[in-house]
């Protein structure tokens, strides 16, 4: 069915009968009247013929040779993509014609032969726009549902969302008047210099963790509303880039990253720069506590994308596991290290979506993963 609703569109009527005059005096009729009209002179050619195009509403004569109008009506009843076409009875006054027959069967009206013109045309309109209005009410009838879902599941995601903001700010605050309580109790006895590390160093550092959690919401909020025209983007430079800000974090690890031959794709910048940033900081956070920390990046062309992959010797993770942590707030463990919050792999997920591309991972528990993702070469779309 069209989307566009509101596009008027010349309705089909299929004419099934097997007197050649009624079907060129209806044709004729409603033809005039602007109708697409299609006639079928038996029940075996009308079935092909509705096979091959849709109509939007069926005259069907009751009386005909080999299949009759009641089967052909059973048989339409019983597919569902003809289930919801109307089908108009068609009887001559001295058949014997059972209406009750013909209801059950799904007939959604009759017509007496011979027929008034008139009558057969205010009948047809009837029946074509409850056709319509039905159409039309199924279609908001599914386009409610698919809100009503979204509602749900935003709804799902704003609670977690509130648990996760209050309960991850509440740490960190907590430490930060605490120790703003001890400094003010002891502000006589204490010489602010000397103590400075011990009462507001803590300070400092919870407040630069709330930032940067804040900061995490904030990228993974705006990945939809961003509206940063798509470039093209040297993913040799990115990563450079990348490595160049993480260049504390890497020394302290002493991880090795090495990246070749990455491709130019068409892309957002900024996001594809906080994709592997995500990626590589992840790969060092989540390393094994008994080996040096490598990281491998390279690329593959594809037939019409390029993929990506971000291999890492770390911890691993269990297979279970490979779906839910690209939801936000899924983190596998709160007693495992590093203080995250669930939120860098659904921003890359976001990230990758938004470039029409896929995600996904590969893993080995004490061994390593491989998160891969791809990115269209023909990247046209430029906004979400
Ligand atoms: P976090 O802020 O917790 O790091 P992410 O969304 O980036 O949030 O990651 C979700 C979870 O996926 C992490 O808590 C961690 O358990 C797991 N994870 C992510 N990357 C890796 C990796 N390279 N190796 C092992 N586990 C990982």
């Amino acid at each position: 069915m069209s989307d566009d609703l509101t596009v008027e569109n010349k309705s089909k009527i299929l004419i099934i009968d097997d007197t050649p005059d009624n079907l060129r005096l209806l044709s004729t009729t409603l033809s005039e009247e602007g109708y697409d009209v299609r006639c079928a002179i038996n029940g075996k050619l009308a079935l092909m013929a509705i096979k091959n195009e849709l109509p939007d509403l069926i005259l069907l004569d009751i009386k005909m040779p080999d299949m009759d109008g009641y089967t052909v009506c059973h048989q339409l009843k019983l597919q569902p993509e003809t289930t919801e076409i109307p089908v108009i009875f068609l009887s001559a006054l001295d058949d014997v014609f059972d209406k009750v027959k013909a209801f059950n069967t799904g007939g959604i009206d009759y017509i007496t032969k011979p027929f008034q013109v008139e009558e057969v045309l205010v009948r047809v309109k009837n029946q074509l726009t409850i056709f319509r209005l039905k159409q039309q009410l199924q279609y908001k009838n599914k386009q409610l549902q698919q809100l009503n879902q979204e509602l749900i599941r935003s709804n799902q995601d704003l609670e977690q969302f509130a648990y996760v903001v209050s309960h991850d700010l509440q740490q960190p605050l907590q430490s930060i008047t605490g120790f703003a309580e001890i400094i003010l109790s002891l502000k006589d006895q204490i010489n602010l210099e000397q103590e400075a590390d011990e009462f507001i160093t803590p300070i400092l550092e919870e407040g630069m963790r709330m930032q940067a959690f804040i900061q995490s919401l904030l990228n993974y909020s705006r990945v939809g509303l961003h509206q940063k025209e798509f470039s093209s983007v040297d993913c040799n430079l990115m990563v450079a880039e990348t490595l160049l800000k993480l260049r504390q974090t890497i020394q302290e690890s002493g991880a090795i990253v090495t990246y070749s031959n990455l491709p130019v794709i068409h892309a957002d910048s900024i996001q594809i720069g906080q994709l592997f940033q995500n990626l590589i900081s992840n790969s060092i956070k989540y390393c094994h506590p008994h080996r040096l920390v490598k990281i491998n990046i390279f690329a593959e062309e594809l037939l019409e994308e390029y993929q990506f992959c971000i291999e890492d010797n770390g911890i691993g993770i269990e297979a279970q596991f490979y779906e839910k942590i690209f939801q936000v707030f899924q983190r596998l463990s709160s007693e495992q290290k590093g203080d995250g919050h669930g939120i860098g792999l659904a921003t890359c997920k976001k990230i990758i979506e938004r470039h029409q591309g896929r995600i996904w991972l590969e893993s080995q528990v004490d061994i390593g993963t491989t998160f891969y993702f791809t990115i269209p070469i023909k990247n046209q779309s430029s906004h979400e």
